[in-house]
């Protein structure tokens, strides 16, 4: 039994049946409710609850401050590839776009990765396409090992592993895994990936669970937002991290809420979701999983983050460049995406200090990590 098994109890058509019945009376329970249930959560998301933004909002900022006090933790993506063999429509380094490509060297990734450290970061978010060069998992696990004297927390967002992969990848230091579905929609998904191994809709869906099995300490998940229909993509966002922090409990789970950008190969999102959508989705996510971990990219503008601090988000990315070898080589590889809060993460530092909450640079300790797991 995985994620895979559990979506299947809840089909798409009986979730948007039921968020268009949803009235007022019913979003009010939700938002009284002790403990959210799946069905409390599908009506905050529901169209009647976008009436409801404010007192949801409130509470959202309530359960937060209450578990996380007043900090927001900062971290910076390193992309060590911009080679991939899969064909996603949506995506920038698509197989189908000729762009220069780039896989950094062991040395290229140290450099990144100090300036990165002189930056103040402690956590790490490692990033790559899905090529031959990392099928067995070793460019990786080499990087991971070469970096970790640098950073107390080294998270990856790349292709999905099996079991053995995400073992070494524990093994060499990583400590938390990223993985967007994109779409939970399976024909949507099919039509979106028309070659490469990402077409496996299945395999990726249980790659949290397998991560999860090997004892990945932070599990995150996320939809693609613009993909498939709004209401859907965030129930069974809300609805996968709910089942792992259930299943999985010795690992935290996170949810990101990443919106399409522009990119190479001229996307244009199919469902747009707007800034209502997406805060509604922020403090519904919040009110199911009051201890998950709340991310926001700097895909969004300065404005928005920034109006979103209050809300849930607990992570937030600075100082993001979406190109291999970007932080010491500028300009010189294609980026996957285009990103919009530019802000140094020094200014964004001073931003959240401004806002009465302290940004955080250092996720945890290995020492700490080690200690409480004998
Ligand atoms: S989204 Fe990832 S797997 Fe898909 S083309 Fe882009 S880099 Fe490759």
């Amino acid at each position: 039994m995985s994620f895979a098994d559990e979506i299947l109890k809840y089909p798409a058509e009986q979730i948007h049946e039921q968020m268009a019945n949803t009235r007022g009376l019913r979003v009010e329970q939700a938002l009284d409710a002790e403990r959210l249930t799946p069905q409390d959560y599908l009506a905050l998301l529901s169209p009647a609850a976008l009436d409801y933004l404010e007192p949801m909002a409130q509470r959202a900022h309530q359960v937060t401050r209450q578990r996380f006090g007043n900090i927001i933790q900062l971290y910076t993506p390193l992309y060590l590839s911009n080679e991939c063999s899969n064909g996603c429509k949506y995506c920038g380094f698509n197989a189908s776009n000729k762009i220069p490509r780039a896989t950094l060297t062991f040395d290229q990734i140290e450099k990144e990765a100090q300036i990165i450290h002189d930056y103040g970061f402690r956590a790490i978010l490692l990033l790559t396409g899905e090529h031959s060069k990392m099928d067995d998992n070793s460019y990786l696990a080499q990087a991971v090992e070469r970096i970790k004297p640098l950073f107390s927390s080294i998270s990856i967002e790349v292709y999905p592993m099996d079991t053995d992969g995400y073992q070494k990848m524990v093994a060499a230091g990583v400590d938390g895994l990223t993985l967007y579905q994109e779409t939970y929609a399976p024909v949507l998904y099919e039509q979106l990936h028309p070659y490469g191994k990402k077409r496996d809709y299945r395999y990726r869906l249980e790659a949290p669970d397998r991560a999860g099995e090997a004892g990945l300490r932070r599990i995150g998940v996320g939809a693609l937002l613009g993909l498939g229909p709004f209401e859907s993509e965030a129930f069974y966002t809300g609805l996968h991290a709910y089942y792992l922090a259930h299943r999985y409990w010795r690992s935290h789970v996170s949810i990101s809420f990443p919106r399409i950008r522009p990119a190479d190969g001229g996307f244009a999102p199919i469902n747009p979701v707007n800034d209502k959508q997406l805060v509604q989705a922020v403090c519904a996510s919040r009110l199911l999983i009051p201890d998950a971990a709340l991310f926001l990219s700097t895909r969004e503008s300065s404005q928005f983050r920034d109006s979103l601090m209050p809300l849930g988000i607990t992570h937030m990315s600075a100082g993001s460049c979406t190109a291999p070898g970007g932080h010491a080589d500028e300009g010189k590889n294609k980026e996957q995406f285009v990103i919009d809060d530019d802000r140094s993460p020094e200014q964004m530092s001073e931003v959240i200090r401004a806002k009465g909450y302290e940004a955080v640079w250092k996720d945890w300790d290995t020492a700490f990590l080690n200690a409480s797991s004998m």
